[in-house]
C-alpha cells in the first residue's frame, strides 16, 4: 500500500450524526458489516491502519551524540593541541580514532535499537470485526473505514469508531484526553461542537475498553484518527537505557574526575622533574586515555541486545529493556495457573447432577467417549437432570470447536470447549438446541464476576416463559440458588453443604469445577442484566474438568527452586483445585502447600498479609485487584517480583511488579501494554528461560568488565609509575588508544555471546542493590592490573636496556600484554574452561565458542598489522618484530594462566 493510493474520507462530525446516517455515509451494513470484496477495495483506497511513528532523533543528531562522552572530549582536545603543536600525524590519528569510535557506536546502537523495537512491535494488536456477516479476528492493521468492530473489556480500540451498540461500555481514554477515569459510553447523537473528551458516542483509537462490550463502525483509521492527527504516538524513546547502563554512566563520570585529577598531578610532577611541558602533555593524555574503558559502552549495548534476542528465541519478548536485567535478579515469580502452569486443555471428567455422580471417558477435545453411571453408559432419557446440565453448558457458551489439521481445537475459552465436547459425547448438538431455544442476550464471563449467563427462548411451547442459564464458580452459583432439581427433574429445596462436599471431592482431584443453574423468567423479558440473576436460581449440577500441568512447567518450577526463586500460583480458581495442581507441580514450600483465598487475604492487615504471602504458595479466588496488593506486600519484604497477568484488571499489578509479564496468546491488549515482557507461548517454562538469559546477560557484562578494566589499570599504573620514577614512557597515548579501542573491542565483544553456563541456575538471585564492582571483582581487577603492569613495564625496560631501541621496546611490551590478554580471555570464557577440562582428560565438547575464537584470531591479526605494516609503524610509532621476538612475547604472556587461575578461585565469574 503506497501513500499515493491513500485518500482520506470526507470528514463528517460523526458524533453529531445518527447511527443510520453514519452507516449511510460509510456505505456499511449494520448487521453483516462489509463484504470481503468491499474490504479489499477499501484497503486499496485507504491503506493500512497503521500509525507512522514520529521519527525519533535524526540520524545526524544521534551520530553527533556519540561524541557526547567524557573520553571523547579529552581526545578531541588532545588532538587539537597536537595539531597546534604541529604534530599533524598524531592529531589525525587521534581524530580518526574518535571518528571510528563514533561510527562503531552509532552503527551498534542503531542496530540494537531497531532489533529491540522490531521485537516489541512484532506483538500484533488484534481486533474482532464483523465481515460478510461473520465474526472474525484480524490484525488491527487490516481494518478499513466502514468495518464493524466488536469491543470487549481488555481490548484496545483499533480505530476511531462511532458506537452503534453498547452494554455498560466504559473506555479509558487517558492516552488521548489525559483523563484517567474511564468514560461511560452511550449512543445519542451529540452537539456538533462537543469537545473530544465529551463525545460519549465515540470510541477513539488507542484507548482501552475497561468494562462491558460494544460495537462500533470505523469512521477513521491510521493517520486520520484523532490519535494519528495529534501525532500522539510517543516519539521513540532512547530504548537503550537501563539501571545498569545508568550505573555505567555514573561510574564513567566519577572515573573522569579522578583521571583528570591524576593527569593534572602527573603533569605537575613531571614539570617539577624538569621535563618539557610537551612531554608531560603526552604523558597526561596517555594517562587519561589509558584509564578510561573506551570499549565498554559498546560491549554493554551489544550484550543487552543479544540478551533480548536470545529471550525472544525462547518465547519471551522484552518490551522494556530494563526487564532484561531485572529478570536476572527475580526472587519470586507469581504465575497464573490456568494456561501458564497448566496446559489449558480442559476435559470434563466428572459430572454431578440430580444427586448422581457420573464419570466421563475420553480425552482432549475429540468428541469420542461416553458418560457412565456406575460403569454403565447412560441414556439421557433416564437422566433428565444430566441432560439439563449438559444443555446449560452448551447454551451458556461463547466458544466453539473446530476440526483443523486432523485435530479438534477450541476457538475461544478451553473451559467452554470442554463443556461442548462432553455434551457432544452424550449426543447433544448445539445447532439443534439453538434452533429450538435461540439466544436472546448474554452476560459474558469475566473473572471478576465468575459467572456467565444467557437468556433463551424456552423450547417447550407450553410454558409461557423464557429461560436463563447460568454457569460459574460453585460459590457464586450456590449463593444465588435456593432450589435444585432432584433425580426426576422436580424442584426441591437446596442444601448447599451437600453440593459443596461434592464440589470439594472433585476439586481435591485437581478438577476445575463449574456449577450450572437456570431461572425461568417472564415472556416479556428480552435482555439480561446482572440483577436478573442475583437470586432465585435453580441449581442443576456440577461439571469437573481436568487441566493437566504442563510437563515443561514442572521442570521449570524445579529449576527455579534450585535457583533460589520462589514460585507462587495466583488463580481465580477454587483453592482446593489450585492446591491439588500446585502439589502435583512441586510448588510446596517447607514441604507444604499453604493456600490462601482472596477472601482471607482481604481480611488481613498489611503485616499479616506480608507474612501470609511470604509463606503461602497458592492464592486462590484472587480478584485481579488483589494482585496489586500481593505484589506490594512481596516487595515490602524485599522481594524482586515477576508477575504474570492477562486481564484488563491485571494492568496495575503488572506495572507495579518489578517485571510484569503478559500472556501473548490469552492476554488482553491492556495487559500487554502494561507489561515489561510478553510470553508468546503463555508458558511458565518461558519465564524460567528468560530468567536464565537475564542472569547470563548480567554475568556476561561482569565478564566484560573483568576483562576490560585490568588493561586500563595496567596501563595507567605503567604511565603513572614511569613518570614518578622519571623513566621513559613504556607506552604512548596513541598506542593506549589502539589497545583500548581496537584490541579491547575485538576481544570483548565476543564475551557478549558467551553461552549460559551450567551453574547459572544453581546460584541464588543477585541482589539488585549489589554494587557493580563487588569486593571480589575489585580484587580481581587489581590483581590482573598489577600483572599487566609488570608485563608492560618489565618488557619495556628489559628490551630498552638490551637493544636501546625504544620503539621496539614499546611494541614488544604491547605484544606481550596482548598475549597475556589472550590467556586471560580464555580463563574467563567457557572455551577456556572446556579446553582446560579436556586437558584434564574430561571429554567435553567445544560448543558455542565461535565468537571467542573469532575474537582471538581477529585480535592476533590486528596485532600483526600493528607492528609489521610500515604505515602502522609510522602512525603508532611501532617497530616490526622478528619471529623470535614474537615467540618471546607469546611466552611472556603465559604466566597469566597461573594468575588467572588464582583469581578465579576467589572470584569465580561463572
Ligand atoms: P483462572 O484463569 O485463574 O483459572 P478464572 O478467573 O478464569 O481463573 O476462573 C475463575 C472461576 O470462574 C473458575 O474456577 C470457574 O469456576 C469460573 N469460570 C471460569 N471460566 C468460566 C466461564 N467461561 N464461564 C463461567 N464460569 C467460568
Ligand atoms: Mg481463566
Amino acid at each position: 500500500m503506497t501513500a499515493t493510493t491513500q485518500k482520506p474520507l470526507p470528514s463528517y462530525q460523526w458524533h453529531h450524526l445518527s447511527i443510520r446516517e453514519v452507516a449511510g455515509h460509510l456505505d456499511s451494513n449494520l448487521e453483516a458489516g462489509l463484504t470481503s470484496a468491499e474490504v479489499a477495495k477499501r484497503r486499496e483506497r485507504f491503506g493500512a491502519n497503521e500509525l507512522v511513528g514520529k521519527p525519533g532523533k535524526s540520524p545526524i543528531v544521534r551520530f553527533l551524540l556519540q561524541f557526547n562522552q567524557p573520553l571523547l572530549y579529552i581526545l578531541l582536545v588532545a588532538g587539537t593541541i597536537k595539531a597546534i603543536l604541529g604534530e599533524w600525524v598524531n592529531a589525525w590519528v587521534i581524530w580518526g580514532v574518535t571518528l571510528i569510535n563514533a561510527i562503531v557506536g552509532f552503527v551498534q546502537e542503531s542496530k540494537a535499537e531497531s532489533a529491540i523495537a522490531a521485537l516489541a512491535s512484532s506483538v500484533q494488536t488484534e481486533a474482532t470485526v464483523i465481515r460478510d456477516g461473520q465474526k472474525v479476528r484480524i490484525p488491527s492493521s487490516e481494518i478499513v473505514p466502514g468495518d464493524l468492530v466488536l469491543l470487549t473489556s481488555g481490548d484496545k480500540v483499533p480505530a476511531d469508531l462511532r458506537l452503534i451498540e453498547i452494554r455498560n461500555l466504559q473506555v479509558n481514554e487517558s492516552a488521548l484526553t489525559g483523563e484517567s477515569v474511564a468514560v461511560e459510553k452511550n449512543l445519542q447523537p451529540l452537539d456538533a461542537d462537543a469537545p473530544l473528551a465529551e463525545r460519549t458516542n465515540m470510541a477513539y483509537a488507542g484507548s482501552f475498553v475497561t468494562f462491558g462490550q460494544g460495537k462500533g463502525i470505523v469512521v477513521a483509521i491510521a493517520q486520520e484518527t484523532e490519535t494519528g492527527r495529534i501525532s500522539q504516538l510517543m516519539e521513540q524513546q532512547t530504548l537503550l537505557k537501563t539501571p545498569l547502563t545508568r550505573k555505567f554512566d555514573k561510574f564513567s563520570r566519577v572515573l573522569l574526575y579522578i583521571i583528570l585529577a591524576v593527569a593534572a598531578l602527573t603533569f605537575a610532577v613531571g614539570l617539577g622533574y624538569g621535563y618539557s611541558w610537551v612531554e608531560m602533555f603526552e604523558a597526561a593524555v596517555a594517562l587519561a586515555v589509558s584509564a578510561i574503558p573506551e570499549g565498554l559502552p559498546a560491549v554493554v549495548t551489544i550484550t543487552l541486545a543479544i540478551g533480548v534476542s536470545r529471550m525472544a528465541r525462547r518465547h519471551a519478548i522484552i518490551r522494556k529493556l530494563p526487564a532484561v536485567e531485572t529478570l536476572g535478579s527475580a526472587t519470586v515469580i507469581c504465575s497464573d495457573k490456568t494456561g501458564t502452569l497448566t496446559e489449558n486443555q480442559m476435559t470434563v471428567q466428572a459430572i454431578y447432577a440430580g444427586g448422581q455422580r457420573y464419570r466421563v471417558s475420553g480425552e482432549g477435545y475429540a468428541p469420542k467417549g461416553a458418560i457412565f453411571l456406575d460403569e454403565a453408559p447412560v441414556n439421557l432419557d433416564e437422566s433428565p437432570v444430566l441432560g439439563e446440565c449438559l444443555i446449560a453448558g452448551l447454551l451458556c457458551n461463547d466458544s466453539c470447536l473446530e476440526f483443523k489439521d486432523g485435530r479438534w481445537n477450541v476457538v475461544g475459552d478451553p473451559t467452554e470447549g470442554a463443556l461442548i465436547v462432553v455434551a457432544n459425547k452424550a449426543g447433544c448438538i448445539r445447532d439443534e438446541l439453538e434452533q429450538k431455544m435461540p439466544r436472546l442476550d448474554v452476560i459474558p464471563f469475566e473473572s471478576e464476576f465468575q459467572y456467565m449467563a444467557t437468556l433463551h427462548e424456552n423450547g417447550e411451547a407450553s410454558t409461557k416463559s423464557k429461560i436463563i442459564y447460568v454457569k460459574g464458580s460453585v460459590e457464586v452459583i450456590l449463593s444465588r440458588s435456593t432450589q435444585k432439581l432432584d433425580a426426576q427433574g422436580n424442584l426441591t429445596p437446596l442444601d448447599p453443604n451437600i453440593i459443596y462436599q461434592e464440589a470439594d471431592a472433585m476439586a481435591a482431584q485437581g478438577l476445575r469445577v463449574l456449577a450450572f443453574a437456570k431461572k425461568l423468567v417472564s415472556n416479556e423479558q428480552n435482555s439480561l442484566d446482572h440483577e436478573d440473576i442475583e437470586e432465585g436460581l435453580i441449581f442443576i449440577g456440577l461439571q469437573g474438568m481436568i487441566d493437566p500441568p504442563r510437563q515443561e512447567a514442572i521442570r521449570a518450577v524445579a529449576a527455579c527452586k534450585t535457583a533460589g526463586i520462589q514460585v507462587k500460583m495466583i488463580t481465580g480458581d477454587h483453592a482446593v483445585t489450585a492446591r491439588a495442581i500446585a502439589a502435583r507441580m512441586g510448588l510446596e514450600k517447607h514441604g507444604e502447600v499453604l493456600a490462601f483465598t482472596g477472601q482471607e487475604l482481604s481480611r488481613m492487615d498489611n503485616q499479616a498479609l506480608a507474612n501470609a504471602i511470604e509463606e503461602g504458595v497458592v492464592f486462590a479466588r484472587v480478584a485481579p485487584e488483589q494482585k496489586l496488593r500481593l505484589v506490594e506486600a512481596l516487595q515490602s519484604k524485599g522481594e524482586v517480583v515477576a508477575m504474570t497477568g492477562d486481564g484488563v484488571n491485571d494492568a496495575p499489578a503488572l506495572k507495579q511488579a518489578d517485571i510484569g509479564i503478559a500472556m501473548g496468546k490469552a492476554g488482553t491488549e491492556v495487559a500487554k501494554e502494561a507489561a515489561d515482557a510478553i510470553l508468546t507461548d503463555d508458558n511458565f517454562a518461558s519465564i524460567e528461560a528468560a530468567v536464565e538469559e537475564g542472569r547470563t546477560v548480567y554475568r556476561n557484562l561482569l565478564k566484560a568488565i573483568a576483562f576490560i578494566l585490568p588493561v586500563n589499570g595496567g596501563e595507567s599504573m605503567t604511565i603513572l609509575i614511569s613518570v614518578l620514577l622519571a623513566r621513559d614512557l613504556p607506552i604512548l597515548a596513541l598506542q593506549v588508544l589502539w589497545l583500548n579501542m581496537v584490541n579491547s573491542i575485538a576481544m570483548t565483544v565476543p564475551l557478549a555471546f558467551e553461552p549460559k553456563s551450567e551453574q547459572i541456575m544453581q546460584q541464588t538471585p543477585r541482589s539488585p542493590k549489589e554494587p557493580l564492582l563487588s569486593r571480589s571483582l575489585l580484587k580481581r581487577i587489581l590483581a590482573i592490573s598489577v600483572f599487566n603492569w609488570i608485563l608492560i613495564f618489565g618488557v619495556f625496560e628489559w628490551i630498552e636496556a638490551t637493544t636501546g631501541n625504544i620503539a621496539l621496546a614499546r611494541t614488544m611490551a604491547i605484544q606481550a600484554l596482548v598475549s597475556g590478554r589472550i590467556f586471560y580471555l580464555l580463563s574467563i570464557s567457557q572455551l577456556g574452561t572446556t579446553i582446560f577440562n579436556r586437558i584434564r582428560g574430561r571429554n567435553e565438547r567445544i560448543t558455542d565458542a565461535w565468537a571467542i575464537i573469532i575474537g582471538i584470531v581477529g585480535a592476533i591479526m590486528l596485532q600483526v598489522i600493528f607492528s609489521q605494516w610500515n604505515l602502522m609503524n609510522e602512525l603508532f610509532s611501532t617497530a616490526p618484530l622478528n619471529l623470535d621476538r614474537w615467540l618471546i612475547c607469546l611466552l611472556l604472556g603465559l604466566p597469566m594462566i597461573l594468575v588467572a587461575a588464582w583469581v578465579n578461585r576467589f572470584d569465580p565469574l561463572d
